[in-house]
């Protein structure tokens, strides 16, 4: 049974990059039959907020993306007091007592000597005296995990392919602070072993954490997941850093972007399948898969977006849309209008144009009369009765007329809806009206 997490830290709202985590995860658990987990990283309680908590919540449920079952860290700190206890017993874990500023300081003199920033080990070598003196001295340790230097780390991701890390070019983590709260490392690794993780997907700024973590699974004695880890979502211009506030779930609502276009988007996003307004996720679901993912940087678009969102609302039927259409408007009110909408709140506007009254055209004495004699038409024909009045107008004017083209349909449209373009007007006449119609024809005929 595959099983997958989406594992936010809830300090903020979800945006793009995380909304895409969450998507993915979700496609390979349902797309394998298996469950898809929400597992809240709030060990951290100072940054952590109940609020943050419920909007993911919120945001995921908006986007369709159902999570079948939800756990919290913070409710979960005995399992890692435990597993601490196990590989401390085993001789995993160690005490570590320098300070930020030491650390720092260690840092800087490595650098400054050309070699990379490695934790250098030195509180292995503390002598049971000597962590006496330090402990005497009120500092209380905080805990390093002792990374094995024996073989190289290595695994095979599914997107980058086979993985090796040497162990030795890593610091032994800190797994807890001195105050005996937690890191992200261990929790998360124990959770993924208790709660059956089969699967990790997650951003490739987490690729030096999965090769400590498949230590940490080993040393707990557990077979490490699977992991894959997908590029970084960037934006046109670079970095998606700085604006990630205005790319979430509230902020796309607002535009008027659907969640079937941002789901569209970012299932293949990055991909080498073709971004398509696909609002159907079976499609997406059966084509989903990690062999397709490639390894640069995947541009975030929001004019792709909005072009996708466009094609997608085109496509909605009416049950999908009716609680937010505007009063009156019906299945073929819709029908007329969809393909003339990027966004579902622009219907108001264009019902405006059959519920009247329309924008007041001025038009040549030619047109003038062509449109009263249109209104004649109508007066003596029963045109709506054959279901096609807009056919049945334009035959019979052409007929009386001899115009054609832009002469005979630009006038008549102008004057029933106000403007020059809009949706087809086969759709749209039956929806304005006998009556409607021919006021709005007679009154265009009258003003001069
Ligand atoms: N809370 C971690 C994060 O948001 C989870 C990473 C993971 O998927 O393991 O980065």
């Amino acid at each position: 049974m595959t099983v997958t997490r989406f594992a936010p830290s809830p300090t903020g709202r979800l945006h793009v990059g995380n909304i895409r985590t969450a998507l993915h995860n979700w496609m390979l658990a349902k797309q394998a039959g298996g469950r898809f987990l929400l597992r809240i990283d709030d060990t951290d309680a100072a940054r952590s907020r109940e609020e943050y908590v419920d909007a993911i919540r919120a945001d995921l449920a908006w986007l369709g993306i159902a999570i079948d079952g939800e756990e919290r860290q913070s409710q979960r700190l005995h399992h890692y007091e435990r597993a601490f206890e196990q590989l401390r017993a085993s001789g995993r874990i160690y005490p570590a007592y320098e300070s930020a500023q030491e650390l720092e300081l260690k840092r800087k003199v490595a650098l400054g000597r050309g070699l990379p920033p490695i934790y250098d080990r030195a509180a292995l070598s503390l002598t049971d005296e000597q962590r006496a003196a330090k402990e005497a001295e009120g500092i209380a340790p905080h805990w390093r995990f002792k990374l094995d230097h024996v073989e190289p780390i290595a695994w095979e991701d599914g997107v980058r392919g086979a993985q090796k890390f040497d162990p030795a070019q890593l610091s032994d983590p800190v797994i807890r602070r001195a105050n005996g709260s937690w890191l992200y490392m261990l929790p998360s690794a124990v959770d993924d072993i208790e709660m059956g993780v089969t699967q990790v997907l997650r951003g490739e700024d987490h690729v030096s954490n999965t090769a400590v973590q498949i230590q940490m699974f080993t040393a707990l004695g557990a077979p490490p997941p699977r992991f894959a880890h997908e590029a970084l979502l960037v934006g046109r211009e670079g970095k998606l850093s700085k604006r990630l506030g205005s790319l979430g779930c509230d902020a796309f609502r607002e535009r008027g972007i659907e969640p079937e276009a941002i789901v569209a988007l970012l299932a293949r996003l990055g991909t080498s399948l073709p971004v398509e307004p696909i609002a159907d996720r079976d499609v997406l679901l059966n084509t989903f898969d990690l062999s397709t993912f490639g390894r640069a940087p995947a541009k975030f678009d929001e004019d792709e977006l909005g072009r996708l969102n466009a094609a997608i609302v085109h496509q909605f039927e009416y049950e999908r849309v009716a609680a937010h259409l505007p009063e009156g408007m019906d299945e073929a009110g819709w029908h007329a209008i969809r393909p003339n909408l990027s966004r579902i709140a622009e219907a108001g506007d264009w019902w405006r144009i059959v519920t009247g009254p329309v924008d007041g055209h001025t038009f040549g004495e030619d047109d003038r009369a062509y449109l009263a004699e249109a209104a004649r038409v109508m007066e003596s024909n029963d045109l709506f009765a054959s279901g096609e009045p807009w056919q049945a107008l334009t035959t019979a004017l052409k007929g009386t007329t001899g115009r054609k083209g832009k002469a005979l349909f630009l006038p008549l449209r102008q004057a029933l809806t106000g403007m020059d373009h809009g949706p087809d007007m086969g759709e749209l006449l039956p929806l304005i009206g006998a009556e409607r119609a021919h006021a709005r024809l007679v009154a265009a005929a009258a003003a001069g």
